[in-house]
């Protein structure tokens, strides 16, 4: 037709769906898992915009989402009647990444596809996976409150273009059309396709239909149709704990998440109390390749009684609890809430609290437990997301204690850079007389293995924590004291290591400071303006020297970081 235009892949989606294709094949039913998953997201789009503008559902109230198959033309197809896109929508939804940080992202890539593979699971699988098992993809869509003739065709090879057309649709929502791959037919197929939406799609909270062909009493094919609702139709997170099982839980999750990895762990929760709401939090397995882009989007969806509001509701969560991912259901909120209303509002901080005592409750139980299945899980989680976590010890003053006893860090006793000895640990192998928590701060472990301020205290077999992520320098400024343990630097002011030396070792020390009294004076008189003071020390052991800061002064350390960022 005139209006049909041919337009190009962005590159990246080009990459993506070869590596999706090769990576995904041995697992290629989650195509429908991902069309449904759009399919909900639209339906939860359009009610929400009809809270605000109640026409947009008028004909049409019954969301549903509806599969059926053509044995004749090899096809599946998958219908709603949500939100819809408009052309611009369809340019840059389809076709497009629109993650923040792609195209770096896309730099990285080795060209192994193997090794490449592992690494695109970190975004999501989505649209595309149509193209595992279709070669041919027709999708017709037309946006809630546009008219009949305003409805768009996408339709690609998946090969690097696609068209688009305008055409005609009698209602609104979108109708996705497969064209099987040949070898493919297992998906015409009724007790497949119900098979893998039981499997995948159960906690979707609309009905699923299947159209399929119906049987006289003797299981012959009639020519008529029969519709039948495959999934539960309940939104997972109001069904109660005990009829949810683990993979009902980790579907919901990939679901809510666009993750294609099952999750950690997870916290289920109904809160009655000054604020009434559902809460289902998950902790990823993985951090995604932008979890430090201040961007990005947050992984929480609020639904006010199960109308669903908004993506990315930020404030529900802390910065340092940015990786969690889940839906929190309120009671009292009104509907028309928005990001704004939000922002200071008393109900969302009640809210919030208690998901953060939610989250930190599960991480106790993982870092307590007995099996080794929990301390795997923990150890997983510090190694994922222990340098964002570690922000809330200078992010939230009211539970500082609590997430510094999850805090885990390397040290000189095993020496190496894995972060595995806690705040309690630590205190626990403290010497007879110590009554500090050393710490030493570097830029990498190496520089912090090596610095020559542990010296004395590895002569003792004083143990010291090795702190070199970025993060740990505004962690040690707003940890002072932990279990009534004050932190000390060993790089700061004097050590005050009296009371792990014996008498003899205290006579030596005293009569070395009175013969250094001469080179002290000479060292003081030479350096002049630009030092403060020369002390005899007794934390070397090799280095004959070494610079410390005041108590109360910048760690050098720091100093070198605001440097940098032009302070
Ligand atoms: P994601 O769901 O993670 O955003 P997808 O690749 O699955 O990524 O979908 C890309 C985008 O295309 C969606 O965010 C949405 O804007 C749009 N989209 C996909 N399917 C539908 C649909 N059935 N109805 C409306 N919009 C859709
Ligand atoms: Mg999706």
């Amino acid at each position: 037709s005139v209006n049909k235009e041919t337009l190009g892949f962005q590159a990246e989606v080009k990459q993506l769906l070869k590596l999706m294709i090769h990576s995904l094949y041995s697992n290629k039913e989650i195509f429908l898992r991902e069309l449904i998953s759009n399919a909900s997201d639209a339906a939860d789009k359009l009610r929400f915009a009809a809270i605000a503008d109640g026409s947009l559902l008028a004909n049409d109230p019954e969301l549903q989402i509806h599969v059926s198959f053509d044995k004749d033309a090899r096809t599946v197809t998958i219908a709603d009647n949500g939100i819809g896109m408009s052309r611009e929508d369809v340019i840059q939804h389809i076709g497009t990444i629109a993650k923040s940080g792609t195209r770096e992202f896309f730099e990285k890539l080795s060209g192994d596809e193997r090794k490449d593979a592992n690494l695109i699971g970190q975004f999501g699988v989505g649209f595309y996976s149509a193209f595992i098992v279709a070669d041919r993809v027709t999708l017709t869509t037309r946006r809630a409150g546009s008219t009949a003739d305003a409805a768009v065709r996408w339709e690609s090879a998946g090969d690097g273009e696609y068209t688009l057309e305008n055409v005609s649709k009698p209602g609104r929502g979108t109708e996705i059309v497969l064209h099987l791959r040949e070898g493919e037919d297992e998906f015409l197929n009724e007790w497949r396709l119900s098979n893998v939406i039981k499997t995948y799609s159960d906690h979707i909270s609309l009905p699923i239909l299947l159209h399929k062909p119906k049987r006289d009493d003797k299981g012959e094919l009639l020519n008529e149709e029969e519709i039948e609702t495959v999934n539960q139709a309940s939104a997972l997170w109001t069904r109660s704990k005990a009829d949810i099982s683990k993979e009902q839980y980790e579907e919901f999750y990939k679901h809510v998440a666009h993750d294609w990895e099952a999750p950690l762990a997870w916290s289920h929760a109904k809160v009655e109390g000054r604020q009434e709401y559902t809460e289902l939090l998950y902790i990823p397995q993985r951090a995604p390749f932008d979890l430090y882009d201040r961007e990005r989007r947050q992984g929480i969806k609020l639904y006010v009684r199960r109308v669903f509001i908004m993506d990315d509701a930020e404030k529900l969560l802390p910065q340092y609890l940015r990786f969690v991912k889940g839906v929190v259901d309120s009671n009292d909120l009104p509907l028309n809430v928005s990001r704004e209303i939000l922002q200071d509002s008393k109900d969302i901080d009640a809210i919030r609290a208690g998901c953060v005592k939610k989250i930190l409750g599960l991480l106790d139980d993982l870092a307590g437990s007995e099996e080794d299945e929990g301390k795997e899980k923990f150890r997983t989680f510090w190694s994922q997301f222990g340098t964002v976590f570690k922000e809330g010890i200078g992010e939230d003053f009211a539970n500082k204690e609590r997430i510094a006893k999850l805090c885990r860090f390397a040290s000189t006793l095993a020496n190496t850079a894995e972060q595995s000895v806690s705040l309690d640990d630590y205190i626990a192998r403290m010497k007879d007389g110590q009554d500090k928590i050393y710490y030493v701060t570097a830029d990498s472990f190496a520089a912090a293995a090596n610095s020559p301020h542990l010296e004395i205290f590895r002569k003792k077999g004083v143990e010291v924590l090795l702190l070199s992520d970025r993060v740990d320098e505004w962690l040690a400024s707003s940890l002072t004291e932990y279990n009534g343990k004050k932190l000390q630097s060993v790089s700061k002011g004097s050590l005050d290591m009296d009371a792990l030396a014996d008498e003899a070792e205290k006579a030596e020390q005293k009569a070395a400071e009175d013969d250094l009294k001469p080179v002290l004076e000479k060292v003081q008189a030479s350096l002049g303006e630009r030092i403060k003071e020369v002390r005899v020390t007794h934390r070397l052991t090799d280095s004959p020297s070494c610079l410390v800061a005041d108590d109360h002064a910048m760690s050098g350390h720091l100093e070198r970081l605001l440097k940098s960022a032009g302070q």
